[in-house]
């Protein structure tokens, strides 16, 4: 590789040990962009937490965890042989599943030599004389590289409740991104659960299948499809693998980088019978088809926005046996794929088992956690085992956790506090050579497609700063301002834009997270895409290099 991108050698007595490159996180992210960079001759070191690669599949260990994207469209496009090599189990495959894929990508490409895990990146600063970036574990142990890339995913920072006595309670108590290694074992056991989003949905119909009996304490409900998850067959797969060509080249031509793509036509154009034939046959269908391959309005007209909530209301209706407890599921502040639509497998049903009871803390608020269980406005609960499915500070929340300073000591969570301010996701503004795989203002959707994508460009930069001796790369400042308000534009016709989520940035157990704030590029994808390859192309004119 060419010298431009090694740093300067350092004095002997100097122990921090020294790379071209450090990334942080080994999960999807990290592992394609370590692949990369190799590539590109960079001596790389990658700094993970956890003490194995897999990133979110390797902490998502909770029963139930699967993906809802398509398994064949999820897997790394960028190797024939390794696309030849792997069959998928499952339509949506679990996450057991998922961490041997992940885990034969780290074999098969030997990326674990490259790899320190139990590696918690506490601090990164800029040192401006140097031209680099010193990192610096929670064990102390440091490390400099002149280029630093992030790859510390969207939903990565667990957030544990914020409710009074948290710490008492007796039993065991889990947070699903921390889950054993070892299966837990409910079995005979009273169990608890905090939060209805994708993780609970997911957790709840398997936990209720074992548990003595399990109550699950619901805030805010969430609109939920069926998956109609099935096994994948030896020949099925072969087919599926002879299409590989034609599926990724689907994702590449879609808004959110499925295979599902919205019906051209306008929901109230179709005629009442026709369209709830169409939603019949969409509910029925595997996967997202419902929330993405819907008529094109339904995520942005009010009025078309109501008739898909009240044809996916009717749906929970059917679906679980007592009028009010399914009236108590359907979410009345939010209409249908307005927040992230978890696809479930017998959610609505595991209500209509003896041993599941909701609890719903609009009516009955959850006021302690106490060391036997859960106390609300009107009772104690008492449990042995507690799950707080309770999310993630989405997308900044990994950022924030890490200190991050750039010239002049300027804090990274300081310049993001009202929203990120980046160019095109690739990089924030003002922090030489920190470069974001999935970075907030990127588009994501399907996300390996995403990460992928932004490996891809990323690379494509690197590659151009090593043709031209460049070592240092920054943002222009008009550029992020054009880039900031393209990506705010874009979420103002969504309905979702005004509800609170993850997504627009909200978590009442973190301070400070109670404002919206726009955190991705919510346009289409295919015209994110676009908007790369026309800054590749011009020379990435966009940037400042030095
Ligand atoms: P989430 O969607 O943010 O849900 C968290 C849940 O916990 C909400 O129901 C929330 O209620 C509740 N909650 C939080 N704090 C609470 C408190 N103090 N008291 C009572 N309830 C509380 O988080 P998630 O379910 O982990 O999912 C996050 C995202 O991860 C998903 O949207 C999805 O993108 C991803 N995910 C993907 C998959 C998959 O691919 N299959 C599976 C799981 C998750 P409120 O709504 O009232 O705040």
């Amino acid at each position: 590789m060419p010298d431009t991108l090694l740093v300067a050698e350092r004095p002997a007595e100097d122990q921090v040990a020294q790379y071209d490159a450090i990334v942080i996180g080994a999960g999807i992210s990290g592992m394609f962009m370590l692949y990369r960079l190799r590539e590109l001759g960079l001596i790389t070191r990658v700094f993970e937490a956890g003490t194995d690669i897999g990133g979110t599949w390797y902490w998502n260990r909770y029963p139930g965890a699967r993906f809802d994207s398509e398994s064949w469209t999820y897997g790394y496009s960028f190797s024939e042989e390794l696309l030849q090599e792997w069959d998928w189990k499952e339509h949506f495959s679990p996450q057991p599943d998922t961490l041997d894929y992940l885990n034969l990508v780290a074999d098969k490409f030997d990326l674990r030599r490259d790899m320190q895990f139990g590696s918690t990146v506490q601090a990164a600063h800029w040192d401006d004389a140097a031209g680099q970036w010193t990192v610096t574990l929670e064990s102390g142990e440091q490390a400099r590289a002149r280029f630093l890339f992030t790859a510390v995913g969207i939903l990565s920072a667990h957030t544990l409740p914020a409710i009074p006595g948290r710490e008492s309670f007796r039993g065991p108590a889990y947070h699903p991104a921390r889950w054993p290694h070892d299966p837990v074992d409910f079995t005979g056991k009273r169990v608890g659960i905090i939060g209805t989003g994708a993780t609970a949905i997911q957790a709840i119909p398997e936990i209720a299948k074992q548990a003595k009996h399990l109550t699950v304490f619901q805030r805010r409900p969430n609109w939920a499809a069926p998956l109609h998850n099935s096994r994948i067959g030896k020949e099925e797969m072969t087919a599926i693998t002879t299409r590989d060509d034609e599926i990724y080249a689907r994702c590449r031509d879609t808004p959110s980088w499925f295979i599902h793509k919205a019906d051209p036509r306008k929901t109230l154009d179709v005629a009442p019978e026709e369209r709830e034939a169409f939603w019949e046959k969409l509910y029925a269908e595997p996967g997202f088809g419902i929330w993405m391959g819907n008529f094109r309005d339904i995520l942005l007209d009010e009025k078309a926005n109501a008739a898909i909530t009240e044809f996916i209301a009717g749906k929970i209706r059917q679906r679980v046996n007592d009028p009010k407890i399914a009236d108590k599921l359907i979410p009345k502040d939010h209409g249908f794929g307005t927040r992230r639509v978890p696809l479930e497998s017998g959610y609505f049903e595991a209500y209509n088992r003896d041993n599941v009871l909701l609890v719903d803390l609009n009516e009955t608020p959850i006021e302690r956690i106490t060391p036997d269980g859960i106390e609300t406005s009107d009772k104690e609960y008492e449990f042995d085992i507690l799950v707080y499915a309770t999310g993630f500070d989405g997308v900044t929340g990994a950022f924030d956790r890490i200190d991050i300073r750039g010239p002049g000591g300027v804090r990274l969570r300081d310049v993001w506090a009202d929203g990120p301010r980046t160019y095109l996701g690739w990089m924030p503004e003002g922090f030489p050579n920190l470069l974001m795989v999935l970075g907030p203002h990127t588009a994501r959707g399907n996300i390996p497609r995403a990460v992928e994508h932004g490996v891809e460009c990323l690379s494509g930069l690197l590659e151009f700063m090593q043709a031209h001796n460049y070592t240092r790369v920054e943002t222009r400042p008009e550029r992020v301002a054009e880039w900031t308000e393209t990506v705010i534009k874009a979420s103002e016709p969504l309905l979702s834009s005004k509800v609170d989520s993850w997504q627009t940035g909200v978590n009442r157990n973190v301070e400070g997270r109670s404002v919206r704030r726009v955190l991705g590029y919510n346009g289409n994808g295919v015209h994110y895409r676009r908007k790369c390859e026309e800054i590749a192309n011009g020379g990435y004119r966009e940037f400042a290099f030095r």
